[in-house]
């Protein structure tokens, strides 16, 4: 397929299956529900994870992913970020949505679309990524809110989610490099009150990892290592999708035995640093030769 085109389709398939998705949360649902729809309806759809659903809430700003039998339920009050991951040959679209079960904190929303909306109408070709980034935290600001100014949006390559040195800063100041046409970047500014620090601090592991190196490995971990390597590749997965294939203590053991070689590392959960609520939006886009083209409309 040609890679404008699966860049599209991606985008198509992860805008419908997050709409579809985040209409269905409602406190009560259990959050490894709805990681579990989203597979179910990118498969339906003939698409890829590129990355296991998060589900984050509250102060928890990125990677809340459900761990196999998770009994957790999205809590009364809340401040949910639904961010999802697909791929079509590689070519990946990664997007998210915040819905918010109390209305003290709707400017929060309100504050991460805004500083979306102003970064799309701002990147083009020749700019530096910093000027997106003071696009993105004036918007921000002018909703009484403030931007997380240590998490960026994201260089996207063929199975590579974060291209490393290629971000998009959600404030000024940062961001030297020049965006060019056909770049494909995800943006994605996060909000949160002015009384918060606006800075993300490492929490607990999340249950999202990645093949780090393959590595000299015995018996059922051997078997474990290629089907992760055969499977996700360079990409994100879920520990529960690797346990349901390996079910029981023997998949268990195996898994453990990869991560205590390093052969696969996880991700940590990131939170707000002052534990304030944190909102999120994020569309992946083409740069085109006047503006941008947005994939997950
Ligand atoms: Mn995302
Ligand atoms: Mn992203």
């Amino acid at each position: 397929m040609d890679p404008l085109d699966a860049l599209r389709e991606a985008g198509r398939i992860a805008a419908k299956v997050r709409d579809n998705t985040i209409k269905e949360i409602e406190p009560g649902i259990k959050i490894v529900d709805i990681c579990d729809v989203v597979n179910r309806r990118v498969a339906e759809q003939g698409a890829k994870m590129a990355f296991p659903t998060n589900v984050d809430i509250n102060h928890v700003a990125a990677h809340y992913c459900s761990p196999i039998n998770d009994k957790t339920v999205i809590p009364e009050k809340s401040l949910v970020k639904l961010d999802i991951g697909v791929h079509v040959d590689g070519y990946i679209a990664d997007t998210a949505v915040t819905k918010c079960f109390d209305s003290e904190y709707e400017y929060l929303v309100e504050a991460a679309k805004a500083g979306l909306d102003a970064a799309i109408q701002t990147i083009r070709p020749g700019i530096k990524a910093n000027v997106i980034g003071s696009a993105i935290e004036n918007a921000i600001n002018g909703k009484g809110a403030r931007p997380i100014s240590n998490l960026t949006g994201h260089k996207l390559a063929r199975y590579v989610v974060h291209c490393p040195g290629y971000s998009i800063p959600n404030v000024g100041g940062f961001g030297s490099h020049t965006i060019q046409e056909g770049d494909v970047y995800a943006i994605e500014p996060f909000a949160v009150p002015r009384s918060a620090n606006g800075q993300v601090t490492d929490g607990p592991p999340s249950n999202i990892y990645l093949m780090q190196k393959k590595r000299n490995v015995k018996g059922r971990a051997k078997i474990m290592m290629k089907f992760i390597q055969s499977e996700y590749k360079t990409l994100p997965f879920a520990s529960r999708w690797v346990l349901r294939k390996f079910k029981g203590s023997e998949g268990e053991a195996a898994f453990k035995e990869l991560l205590k070689s390093k052969v696969v590392t996880s991700y940590p959960q990131l939170l707000e640093r002052t534990r304030g609520m944190v909102a999120q939006a994020e569309h992946s886009v083409i740069v085109t030769e006047d503006g941008c083209e947005v994939t997950t409309v």
